[in-house]
């Protein structure tokens, strides 16, 4: 899960400094906003691939910005662990009511932190986890960024890798053109909805040998899935 970006919401500098540096080091691409206000430009601009969100923030709570998130059908599926002080009981159900997937009691160690966004993602976003996965004798490695079919291996782009992972870690469900720009793109404000087009239709070339292409499905009028 190399290269995950996420932003950190947390108005106390200290704090934020000591997760966005153990999230750096653990090999995440950080973003930092120190108010609910701050966050929401962020997400809007480069749709982070998960959020931690402070509890109490200045202009807003985390819990106010997590239901606003996750009413917003862009949104939505942004993975969120709520960082609070607070243990309560009645707390942590608040949280998760408003749409949080975990949530984390400071002070907390880092190494605590990394296990739970692991699981957050495997969760919630397997596309941006290591785990290998395989179907119909496909097969995709995405810590040594690999693919093969049979035992024979495909040569994938960067773009075309992401969409196969995508594809592999969510089958049978089929996605618009705009969902597949929001989940493998992630950042797409200039890009148009046809570019989704020429990836699948290289996807396809890249697995025809094999057969594989035939997994790719075209829903009239819908999008895209991947069938096995
Ligand atoms: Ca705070």
């Amino acid at each position: 899960m190399n290269g995950t970006e996420i932003l950190v919401v947390e108005d106390e500098p200290a704090i934020q400094e000591l997760i966005a540096v153990n999230l750096e080091h653990a090999g995440h691409r950080v973003q930092r906003a120190y108010s609910a206000a701050e966050a929401e430009n962020i997400i809007r601009d480069v749709r982070p691939d998960l959020i931690l969100l402070d509890w109490m923030l200045p202009d807003l709570t985390g819990t106010a910005l997590a239901r606003k998130l996750r009413a917003d059908p862009r949104m939505k599926d942004i993975p969120i662990i709520m960082l609070t002080a607070r243990a309560q009981e009645t707390d942590k159900v608040e949280g998760l009511e408003a749409g949080a997937d975990d949530y984390i009691t400071k002070p907390f160690s880092p190494k605590e932190l990394l296990a739970r966004i692991k699981a957050v993602l495997r969760r919630r976003a397997p596309q941006l986890t290591d785990d290998m996965i395989e179907i119909d004798g496909l097969r995709l490695d995405p810590a040594a960024h690999r693919v093969s079919a049979n035992e024979q291996s495909v040569s994938l782009g960067p773009t075309e890798f992401k969409l196969m992972h995508f594809f592999m870690t969510h089958p049978e469900r089929v996605y618009s053109r705009v969902q597949l720009l929001d989940q493998v793109w992630g950042d797409h404000v200039f890009v148009e909805e046809r570019t989704v087009d020429v990836h699948i239709r290289r996807l396809r070339q890249a697995l025809e040998p094999s057969g594989h292409d035939r997994l790719i499905e075209t829903v009239r009028g819908t999008g895209y899935r991947l069938h096995a």
